[in-house]
């Protein structure tokens, strides 16, 4: 899953003590960074290979230091607690509860969409329901989910001006056409999974700050 993770971001954003944006669209994709890490380093492994799946190429038949449930839970706690130790101020270990959620949320959308890829530790048994058998029904579910959290985060804040207006849609468009340009071009079978890799650092690290500025537009809404 790619942009559907955004969804969990969005949405964590409307609970109060409020966490950055830009933070909670890293804490989603906190596992994928680091599998990019990891990937770069040799240690996790995938090959590509083209019509594995129709909406993903990759064979991630390697990965239970970021793709194993135990492993995001670990991830998740370790993110929790650095972040509560680091914020200040009342309730900031619900904010760091927040954030630990958000960084857990990425298991169970992964496993939506994944093979069975996803292991409890390492090795079998492995999950996933394979949404990416289909590039309709994979791109249906990511969309739904993004625009359900989306519109959460429009409901939530209100923009600061003009800009704050425009931003959050133009943000939208971004997404969806990182999201489309991901699913264009050939592949070659046994190509190095580095590029690929790197690819998708830049691409999580663009993202977040772009959450950054679309945020900086807008503010919490007032409720009544
Ligand atoms: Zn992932």
């Amino acid at each position: 899953m790619f942009i559907g993770h955004y969804s969990a971001a969005f949405a964590a954003r409307a609970f109060k003590p409020a966490v950055p944006l830009w933070l909670l669209f890293v804490a989603v994709q906190l596992v994928d960074f680091i599998w990019a890490g990891l990937v770069i380093a040799g240690v996790e492994k995938f090959r590509i290979v083209p019509g594995f799946l129709e909406a993903s190429p990759l064979d991630l038949y390697y990965m239970p230091y970021t793709h194993s449930l135990v492993g995001v839970v670990i991830w998740a706690v370790a993110a929790a607690l650095l972040y509560g130790a680091m914020r200040k101020g009342e309730k900031k270990w619900v904010a760091a509860l927040i954030l630990g959620g958000a960084v857990l949320s990425h298991w169970f959308a992964d496993l939506l969409v994944h093979a069975p890829d996803l292991p409890l530790i390492v090795g079998e048994p492995k999950f996933g329901f394979v949404l990416w058998r289909s590039l309709l029904w994979s791109q249906v579910a990511e969309m739904g989910l993004l625009l359900g959290g989306f519109w959460l985060y429009l409901r939530n804040t209100t923009p600061k001006g003009f800009l704050g207006r425009l931003s959050p849609w133009l943000f939208l468009g971004f997404l969806m056409a990182v999201q489309a340009y991901s699913h264009m071009g050939e592949v070659q079978a046994g190509a190095p999974s580095q590029p690929f890799a790197i690819t998708a650092l830049l691409a999580y690290s663009l993202i977040a700050l772009a959450a950054w500025l679309v945020d900086r537009t807008r503010q919490d809404a007032v409720r009544r």
